[in-house]
């Protein structure tokens, strides 16, 4: 830290991603990437993309992928805000809505980019514990008249909550902003995107990251009624007009065109999913209901980091966080199905080996 640094950001801690080790070859099922690749097209229109372009900007209002995305969620393309992967809109959306003197309330165990954020911009934040079974209890969340922050799956544990809970939490909030982070949404869940037509208080944020192997690629997207998404540009032209490149922008409308083939293997997660319990139970693992493309996972004897380091040092990256309420677990990211097998099998190895805490 330089001696330069505003006095604020002093103590502040930023986000820590997970692991992206580049000294070995890891089965790597640590942040939740999409075991397989883009589409074909993608691939196509890649290969014989026009590089020459890339000296000009890209279209600063995405007007070919907004009426792409617009009709495949059934809203206007006015409804639709477009971002540098959806971190962006978490981040424009504590800009534009959270106010000095304002409270933002999200989940004690979720996304943990969520009180970063808050922190960056001086906002208020309180959590609100999840209960004894990681759930979500809605109606601590109906009511509150603060702004909200909800994944949906949460994150990491996986869990869902109902589309009336998030009716109720949004209608009873209505002089305050609810976003519904659905990065996961894709592998189960329910979308509340239909709902942004009736309440113009609530924000649904996506990303191609995960549904839409385009981790690398960086596109995220909001739906919401005009007035918020408005509100969102506005951040989006005063810090970064341009904020989604060139490329990503035509490899994304391609992705659209190609959303069979990406909901096909999602649907090919959701069995490798319930393969996965199935396997992990039989070795004595706990596993949270999961609808996203990991699952929360602990030991009924060896601890998480345990389990963790063990399986690091046998080739297999998975996600362990040390927050008290949650160390006994990691999370493990859906891959293939070999590279489950493989996950498996290590751990048969390791539990067999030493197997207590
Ligand atoms: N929301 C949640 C709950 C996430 O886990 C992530 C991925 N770390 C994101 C949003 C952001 O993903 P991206 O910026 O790649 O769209």
């Amino acid at each position: 830290m330089s001696r330069f640094i505003r006095a604020r950001y002093k103590g502040f801690e930023s986000y820590t991603p997970g692991e992206q080790p580049k000294n070995m070859e890891y089965v790597k099922l640590n942040t939740n990437e999409s075991p397989f690749p883009p589409a074909p097209a993608v691939l196509n229109v890649l290969k014989q993309a026009d590089m020459e372009l890339l000296r000009l900007y890209p279209d600063p209002t995405g007007a070919a992928l907004k009426e792409k995305l617009a009709s495949l969620y059934g809203v206007r393309a006015e409804n639709v805000f477009l971002s540098n992967g959806s971190d962006d809109i978490l981040n424009f959306a504590v800009m534009a809505f959270c106010d000095d003197g304002e409270t933002l309330v999200f989940p004690d165990i979720t996304y943990s980019f969520y009180d970063v954020i808050a922190g960056l911009h001086g906002a208020k934040f309180e959590t609100i514990p999840l209960k004894d079974d990681m759930s979500i209890e809605p109606g601590d969340y109906c009511g509150i008249g603060k702004n909200i922050f909800i994944p949906n799956p949460n994150a990491p544990t996986g869990m869902t909550i109902a589309l009336e809970d998030i009716e109720s939490i949004v209608k009873t909030n209505p002089d305050n902003i609810v976003l519904i982070d659905e990065a996961y949404v894709d592998f189960g869940a329910d979308s509340a995107v239909p709902l942004t037509k009736k309440y113009d208080n609530l924000i649904v944020s996506q990303t191609f990251s995960k549904s839409r192997s385009f981790a690398g690629g960086r596109l995220g997207f909001a739906i919401a009624n005009r007035e918020l998404i408005d509100d969102l540009e506005k951040m989006k032209y005063s810090t970064n007009p341009y904020n989604v490149n060139r490329l990503t922008m035509r490899l994304a409308e391609v992705s659209v065109d190609e959303n069979d083939y990406y909901m096909e293997n999602c649907k090919k997660i959701q069995e490798i999913r319930k393969y996965t319990v199935t396997e992990l139970e039989k070795l004595g693992f706990t596993v949270l209901p999961s609808k996203a493309n990991f699952v929360f996972a602990k030991h009924e004897t060896a601890s998480g980091e345990h389990i963790y380091e063990k399986l690091k040092d046998n080739g297999v990256l998975v996600r362990h966080f040390t927050s008290e309420r949650i160390k006994d677990y990691n999370r493990i990211t859906i891959g293939s199905r070999e590279q489950m097998d493989t996950l498996i099998e290590r751990l048969k190895t390791i539990l067999g080996m030493e197997g207590t805490k």
